[in-house]
């Protein structure tokens, strides 16, 4: 069976067709600017050349016809007709406390995604423009939700309730929910298979370092806690999310700089993380290029940024009474060397040793630790979209 994994953004979407016979990706591609002038898909369908489609796309619908009709080209297409899709799997980030796991969509669960919209205004209205658009053009095939905070669904009270009045909780859902759950799940299963051991009996540490980043403790295979929140912007920094910081700096500033809440939420949002403080970038290359050439601030940066995946690592160590491995993923985590070393220096008293050798790697499942180190550190790049097509093919 062929899966059509679809993960829509406000004005972009992106998709691969994966060949679940041989779990190889047929197609690959992104629609970016819907509802902007300029509109245009980029696709990729394996072993043939990558061509980029400008065409008007006002809406998720219209983009979706494009991603299909590039899909059925015949000269760079990958499949002869739309016959041969036999799910669609979407990526909805936010599932609230309504959905712990995938779901085979229905009405039912379109409107339970609707009440869920309140909690990520700027997520799960576009991830339902793309379902509802796929369901019209595509009436009779089987779609499936795959939602970014299911995973995390098994934390316990301690972990998600805040310390604030209880009946906020109750009145609005505010809690710890926590994303990247595909990601921490994908990456744990596999990281049970390269030690070789049952993902019951393992205590596992997942780093997902990207321009997004989070990290989970998963004990016995079902996450406890980890460091987004209520919404993504809660932990470590990130390219442009500030992470945790002192609640009342927010009212500081706003009153400071006579702020409104929507100035103050684009600048913890869309001007913080390492960006705000080397005033590089958000892209941990070029401020990694800036430190080595001497920029003060886009060291202090990327020291910020370490300490904070350190600290986090050590806590999810206490959390759990000990850890057995610690994963690095997505971009920072799989491509940059220099960053997990600097993460996992000192931490020998925890049993972690780096080999400096083994580190110097990029993008491929392996171990970057010393055979004496207790607790190993591996690198497993992430496969969100597979992931999506497994759930979708085992719910269907
Ligand atoms: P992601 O959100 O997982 O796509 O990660 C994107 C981020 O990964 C980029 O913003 C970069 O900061 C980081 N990244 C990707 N490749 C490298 C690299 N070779 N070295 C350092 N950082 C990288």
């Amino acid at each position: 069976m062929k899966v059509l994994v679809l993960n829509c953004g406000s004005s972009s979407l992106k998709y691969q067709l994966i060949n679940m016979e041989n779990e190889g990706v047929e197609a690959i591609g992104i629609a970016e600017r819907i509802g902007i002038e300029g509109s245009f898909v980029k696709h990729e369908a394996t072993g043939k050349e990558k061509v980029v489609i400008e065409d008007t796309m006002d809406n998720h619908k219209a983009a979706i016809k494009i991603v299909l009709d590039a899909l059925i080209d015949p000269n760079h297409g990958a499949i002869k007709s739309m016959d041969e899709i036999g799910a669609v799997g979407h990526r909805v980030v936010h599932g609230g406390e309504k959905f712990s796991g995938s779901v085979v969509i229905t009405q039912e669960v379109k409107n339970a995604l609707e009440e869920c919209s309140d909690l990520a205004p700027l997520h799960n209205p576009p991830n339902l423009m793309g379902i509802n658009a796929c369901e019209e053009i595509l009436p009779n095939v089987p779609m499936v939700a795959v939602f970014d905070t299911a995973f995390h669904q098994t934390m316990p009270e301690s972990s998600y309730i805040y310390a604030l009045p209880y009946e906020y909780y109750e009145k609005y859902g505010i809690r710890r929910y926590g994303f990247h759950g595909t990601s921490h799940k994908y990456v744990s299963d596999r990281a049970a298979s390269m030690l070789g051991k049952p993902l019951e009996d393992l205590k596992l540490i997942t780093c997902h370092l990207g321009n997004g980043a989070s990290i989970a403790a998963v004990k016995n295979g079902q996450s406890i806690d980890t460091t987004m929140g209520f919404t993504p912007l809660e932990g470590l920094a990130m390219g442009t999310r500030c992470g945790d910081i002192d609640p009342a700096i927010v009212t500081f500033i706003m009153e400071k700089e006579n702020m409104s809440v929507s100035e103050i939420n684009n600048l913890v949002n869309k001007k913080s993380g390492v960006l705000g403080i080397s005033g590089v970038s958000s892209d941990f290359r070029d401020i990694e290029n800036e430190a080595a050439e001497g920029n003060k601030r886009a060291q202090l940066a990327l020291d910020v940024y370490y300490n904070k995946v350190k600290k986090y690592i050590g806590s999810f160590a206490a959390e759990m009474g000990g850890v057995d491995a610690v994963v690095f993923t997505a971009g920072l985590g799989e491509n940059s060397a220099i960053a997990r070393a600097a993460i996992c220096e000192n931490l020998e008293f925890l049993g972690i040793k780096i080999d400096e050798e083994r580190n110097n790697v990029r993008g491929k499942e392996t171990v970057v630790t010393t055979d004496d180190s207790t607790v190993k550190v591996l690198l497993i790049p992430t496969n969100e979209e597979l992931t999506i097509a497994r759930e979708t093919v085992n719910l269907i």
